[in-house]
């Protein structure tokens, strides 16, 4: 990726029309590709990250902004400007957004915003809970997501911990198993008595009180963490037979609570693995025209650019790229857990160029049909 640079080295400008020598190098030095900029001010603070399809052209319309809207405020600020050619816009879309996620700067409204987006989180505590979290930090806990709404998943995770057992109280609460003293007080684990109402009612296994084998617990928290990978319908399936138990024994209030709670739970799992379909399903090589026909090939795992190639032409560079696409695609991945915030935005992002451009669906190949057809015999 060619960068280029145009920069002054005197105080900041109060006027972008008396400017005209950083003005004259943008107009010497860049080109009318697609790319991305940057714009800096004279402390060496980014202002402004931008993308044009013609840069030239874009970084030259600064100049002649009026004063008093942001792009003259913007040139007024700025001292120095610098750009890469990315040679495509999609290249140029993701390039953009990671800069602008990475440094946040001052001009920069879109990308820049914190977008609320919601995960499941399963912590890594003596007693694991389940709970909503609307960032990925790294706790050493497993994220599950990204939701695009935070609010609506809190209700269906408390039903999830409630079903399994799980506690949800702060992680300040100190916890311990039938088979253990408890360690702050030395106390057997039967002499304490439960923190909290959901003992009794029988939907949190109360660790609180040294109820659960360290064993059960871990169980529960195993048949939780498969139910959000989409895997086994074991907590589905106890939940009907405590649906049929409460019927038979005319427990109706009970069995039509247990039967909500199934249909909530029951549609969250249709969701997650719809929405994991969906961020899968982005997962090929993606070949875009470049500037002056040198194409690009994009290569897409699970709706996150993994890296970019120039679109092989040569036997030797086939096999190259080849090597390549075999080692981002071949390599392993945990699973559906474990994503960060800018992950899930830049999956956002992917998702949406392909949903407003469909007709880009068509330049992508899945890994192995690329393979196949341009492997070198
Ligand atoms: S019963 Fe105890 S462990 Fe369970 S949520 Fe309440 S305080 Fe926490």
């Amino acid at each position: 990726m060619k960068t280029a640079r145009a920069s002054l080295d005197r105080p900041l400008v109060t006027d972008a029309h008396a400017n005209p020598e950083l003005r004259d190098r943008v107009r010497a030095e860049a080109e009318n590709r697609p790319g991305v900029y940057r714009m800096w001010s004279a402390d060496d603070r980014l202002l402004y990250v931008g993308k044009s399809v013609r840069v030239r052209t874009r970084l030259l319309s600064y100049f002649r902004a009026p004063k008093g809207e942001k792009p003259g405020e913007l040139i007024r600020e700025t001292a120095q400007i610098d750009w890469d050619y990315v040679p495509d816009e999609f290249g140029a879309l993701v390039h953009e957004m990671r800069l602008i996620q990475r440094h946040r700067p001052k001009y920069n409204v879109q990308h820049k915003r914190k977008r609320a987006y919601a995960f499941v989180k399963v912590t890594r505590e003596p007693a694991p809970r389940i709970l909503p979290a609307s960032t990925v930090v790294d706790d050493g806990s497993t994220y599950f997501g990204p939701f695009p709404k935070v609010g609506r998943i809190a209700h269906t995770i408390r039903d999830l911990a409630h079903a399994l057992g799980l506690r949800d109280c702060p992680a300040s609460t100190s916890v311990f198993f039938d088979d253990q003293l408890d360690a702050f007080s030395g106390l057997a684990a039967f002499d304490r008595p439960p923190g909290c109402i959901r003992a009794d009612l029988g939907t949190c296994l109360a660790p609180c009180s040294g109820r659960p084998s360290a064993r059960d617990y871990r169980e529960r928290v195993r048949i939780g963490t498969r139910f959000l990978e989409g895997r086994g319908d074991r907590l589905l399936e106890e939940l009907r037979t405590r649906m049929a138990e409460a019927a038979q024994r005319r427990d109706f209030e009970y069995a039509a609570l247990v039967r909500d709670r199934i249909e909530r739970l029951r549609r969250f799992q249709e969701e997650l693995t719809a929405f994991r379909g969906q961020v899968e399903a982005l997962t090929f090589v993606y070949r875009v025209p470049g500037h002056e026909g040198r194409d690009r090939i994009h290569l897409v795992r699970s709706g996150r650019l993994r890296a970019t190639l120039a679109h092989p032409k040569s036997a030797r560079a086939r096999r190259t790229a080849a090597e390549r696409i075999e080692a981002v695609f071949g390599e392993f991945e945990p699973g559906p857990a474990g994503l960060s915030a800018r992950e899930a935005a830049e999956i956002f992002l992917i998702a949406r160029w392909f949903r407003l451009r469909p007709d880009e669906l068509r330049r992508t190949r899945p890994p192995g049909e690329w393979l196949d057809a341009k492997r070198p015999a």
